[in-house]
């Protein structure tokens, strides 16, 4: 063993040890984006825990600074162009609480869907999307909240036909690019 003391064998400071996420803090953080990727037009898996400000400057595990991330959205998180920066994945945990906490999960598929179509189309707000017939009840509050509707006419009898309104494309476009959602009213139940 050396005892050289001008390189400083022993650290002044102990760094200071990561406790591991308590269980529940988890499981509130995978509920809170259903269990995916918290970026709305990814939503992929598995996924990991994110300190949205650095654990090393906080220190500590926070549900407010928490987020679950895909390995590959966490690789985009950062402060230069075209990187997810905190600001951003603070409105994307904003939205998933107002979006997972009204709409069911077809209703979130069909949000998923058409944020991806209007990244492709955007302005498209003629999409439609074909349900099986007797799950109205399954996107009504869509349909409540004024931001998707049956297609009239429906090009068949075989299928719930319904698109995205006007509102329903501001409403999904403004989830997808982390806008605050909070003008959004939502209907009285
Ligand atoms: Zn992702």
């Amino acid at each position: 063993m050396t005892h050289d003391h001008s390189v400083g064998t022993y650290p002044r400071f102990m760094p200071a040890e990561r406790p591991a996420i308590p269980v529940e803090l988890r499981r509130r953080l995978l509920v809170e984006a259903g269990h995916r990727c918290a970026i709305p037009t990814c939503r992929q898996t598995p996924v990991e825990f994110e300190h949205i400000e650095e654990w090393a400057k906080v220190q500590e595990h926070s549900f407010d600074n928490m987020i679950v991330l895909c390995p590959t959205c966490h690789a985009r998180k950062g402060d230069r162009p075209g990187q997810i920066d905190r600001k951003s994945l603070r409105q994307y945990k904003a939205n998933l609480a107002t979006v997972n906490g009204r709409y069911g999960d077809l209703e979130q598929r069909l949000i998923w869907l058409y944020a991806n179509a209007l990244r492709r189309y955007p302005d498209d707000i003629g999409t439609m999307f074909n349900l099986p017939l007797g799950s109205a009840i399954q996107v009504l509050f869509l349909i409540q909240d004024g931001l998707l509707k049956q297609a009239d006419p429906a090009p068949n009898e075989a299928y719930l036909w319904v698109h995205f309104t006007e509102a329903g494309r501001d409403f999904v476009e403004r989830w997808s690019s982390a806008l605050p959602l909070d003008e959004v009213t939502f209907a009285e139940d």
